[in-house]
């Protein structure tokens, strides 16, 4: 899952930043309006967690630009306590929800995750497919009811997949989800951790498709 960070305070954005890439997700960060812009231009998005005082473009701005173009990523703004007339703008113009700073990383991560969930329209976060199990609020990985071991980017592939059975997924794809800007992409990395995935949850749950990419077959 591909998160984008919107946040121009240094400290509060390099721990969301942090605390995001532990629990596996794949985050970017933005430091000011006009890249938040191009980055939404350019990549898709999960969801994105949005400052509103930012220099250059307001929060708000972008927020009623992305949603009049019917850019529907769920939106989590994060703000000052004293604002609560933004709070409700931004409500208004189309946010998800709210966070106010300072905020705990683990509730950031709980609103985060309901809003994931509600977007993918799920009543439980609790992915089932086949013998697998995944959970994405605990990361836990069942497959036949064993709890099975993986890295964080394991969990994310295998979480990636599970959310579009029977869709083919690209190599580029994949990396769009397991790394962010800056981070060193080894040539073969998707593959090797494929290779890894399968190891451990048989390599019949994965499917090559040859010259497309990767998916996990739908469930007769
Ligand atoms: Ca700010």
């Amino acid at each position: 899952m591909r998160i984008l960070i919107v946040e121009d305070d240094p400290m509060i954005g390099a721990s969301i930043r942090s605390g995001l890439r532990q629990d596996g997700y794949t985050a970017d960060w933005a430091r000011d309006g006009n890249s938040a812009e191009l980055a939404v231009a350019t990549h898709e998005y999960d969801a994105i967690l949005l400052d509103l005082g930012l220099p250059g473009r307001s929060g708000l701005e972008l927020l009623a630009q992305w949603r009049q173009k019917r850019n529907m990523v769920p939106i989590l703004i994060i703000t000052a306590k004293d604002s609560v007339d933004d709070r409700i703008a931004g409500l208004d113009s189309g946010a998800d929800d709210y966070l106010v700073k300072p905020f705990d990383l683990n509730e950031l991560a709980a609103r985060l995750r309901a809003l994931l969930r509600r977007r993918s329209g799920r009543a439980t976060p609790v992915i089932e497919h086949g013998p697998l199990h995944l959970d994405p609020a605990t990361h836990e990985v069942r497959l036949n009811g064993s709890a099975i071991k993986l890295s964080g980017r394991e969990f994310a592939l295998l979480h990636a997949l599970l959310q579009a059975p029977g869709v083919p997924l690209s190599r580029s794809q994949l990396e769009d989800r397991l790394y962010g800007w800056g981070e060193e992409i080894g040539s073969n990395a998707v593959e090797v951790h494929i290779h890894a995935l399968r190891r451990k949850i048989g390599s019949e749950l994965i499917r090559n498709v040859r010259g497309v990419g990767y998916m996990v077959p739908r469930q007769p």
